[in-house]
């Protein structure tokens, strides 16, 4: 059972995993020398580093990586800029790297890193500094078969860019061709994938979708609810709306509105891009965080930040289906909450895979010198997602526990099967 406690303060992220990994631990009975292994983090990095800004001025900045584990291949994982990145939370987020690349059956353990800022305090051509001046501290802590970082929160293809071009810099010129892959969420122009951009919000969908048809649910003329219109966010809403859903109600760092008739996702994605928030788009009626949280919908989808839902949140939600488009929305006592209320969950170790399934693809397409068709890229992505979220399924039906832990159970068995077979050196 999971104790309630003040998860609506700042708290401990890595406890919160700590508590679910205990939690699929103890149910599956996992190998007590594996479970050892994977309570912890492999390594971790902290640089601190100097740039020039555009004054002359010398800022200091503070960059993490933390590789939770390689065991199923690769370090792999995004890299956010954010005022919230400390060692703690890219800790938490490492590890759910590690369980999702398990989930989904691709050939990557986990990692994640960023640099702790807020980008809307510097210049672009700050940022460029920025971030390859955090690839050049980085070092060999990436590298094309070993660390491969990729988008996350406040980051995107341009980022990649950079990093590219600065890691390239440092191998040698017959090697530049073969380490395209030491990130992956490139433009496409530069080695990227089609269909990576949206690919967490597809992923997303295509699970979504997966659930509708398991309950006999139409999403035509469903209505959903969506906190964060950043890229994950922007795509879900697109793509459900695509499905015929409706849009009825968005929060991000600028404000909540809501629009019973539903919010045109594809304008509102444009007006984002125009103003940075959902505030002030026009014709909707302007609400607060709570009256967010209690708007009637269907399906409510965080696509932002960590512990959104809460012990004080969760009892306001008036949904179905919650399906996670974030990494960590959920607190462990607002899991309880929602499960004691019945509310379904798609957890994000499944639902926000996507986003590394075509990293992935991506990474594969590098080393192959391939360039595949978006047709192609999304009826694999739709097949690892299937196969994920019937894997789930079937633990949860076999351990009778909520998804979030037999999602856990499904990682957790696969990382173990590995170690089984090959041991512990020397
Ligand atoms: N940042 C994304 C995530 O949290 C994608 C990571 C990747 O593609 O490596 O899943």
């Amino acid at each position: 059972m999971i104790e309630r406690t003040a998860d609506t303060q700042p708290h401990s992220l890595y406890e919160d995993v700590s508590r679910q990994f205990n939690r699929a631990a103890d149910l599956m009975e996992l190998n007590p020398n594996i479970r050892k292994i994977l309570a912890m983090t492999m390594n971790e990095v902290v640089v601190n580093f100097p740039v020039r800004m555009e004054d002359g001025r010398i800022e200091m900045f503070t960059g993490y990586r933390v590789q939770h584990s390689n065991a199923n291949g690769p370090f792999k994982g995004g890299l956010r800029f954010h005022p919230t990145v400390s060692i703690d939370e890219v800790r938490a987020l490492a590890s759910w790297m590690s369980w999702k690349g398990a989930i989904v059956h691709i050939p990557f353990g986990g990692a994640k890193g960023g640099i702790q800022m807020d980008p809307a305090d510097y210049s672009l051509k700050e940022i460029e500094r920025i971030t390859r001046r955090f690839t050049y501290a980085l070092g060999n802590t990436i590298g094309p078969e070993y660390d491969i970082p990729a988008p996350d929160v406040n980051t995107n293809a341009q980022i990649m860019a950079w990093m590219l071009d600065t890691y390239l810099s440092t191998v040698p010129p017959h090697d530049r061709n073969r380490s395209l892959h030491v990130v992956t969420g490139k433009p496409v122009e530069s080695g990227g994938s089609l269909g990576r951009n949206k690919a967490t919000g597809q992923g997303v969908v295509f699970c979504i979708e997966r659930w509708a048809e398991a309950n006999d649910f139409s999403l035509d003329g469903a209505t959903f609810t969506v906190q964060g219109f950043g890229n994950v966010g922007s795509w879900v809403g697109r793509l459900m709306q695509q499905l015929g859903a409706r849009l009825v109600a968005v929060e991000d760092v600028t404000g909540a509105i809501a629009g019973a008739g539903g919010i045109d996702a594809e304008a509102l994605t444009e007006h984002v891009a125009k103003t940075g928030g959902v505030a002030g788009f026009p014709g909707t009626e302007v609400i607060d965080s709570e009256a967010f949280f209690r708007t009637k919908a269907d399906i409510f989808i965080p696509a932002a930040l960590e512990s959104q839902i809460t012990s004080e949140t969760a009892p306001w939600l008036n949904v179905r289906l919650v399906a996670e488009g974030a990494n960590g929305p959920t607190t462990p006592e607002g899991d309880l909450i929602l499960s004691e209320r019945k509310i379904h969950v798609l957890p994000d170790i499944l639902a926000n895979a996507g986003g590394v399934v075509v990293s992935y693809f991506e990474w594969l397409q590098n080393k192959r010198s391939e360039s595949w068709e978006l047709e192609e890229i999304d009826n694999k992505l739709r097949k690892k997602m299937n196969r994920g979220y019937d894997r789930v399924k079937e633990m949860s039906d076999q351990y009778k526990t909520d998804w979030r832990t037999a999602a856990y159970i499904v990682a957790l068995r696969h990382l173990e099967a590995i170690y089984k077979d090959k041991g512990i050196y020397p």
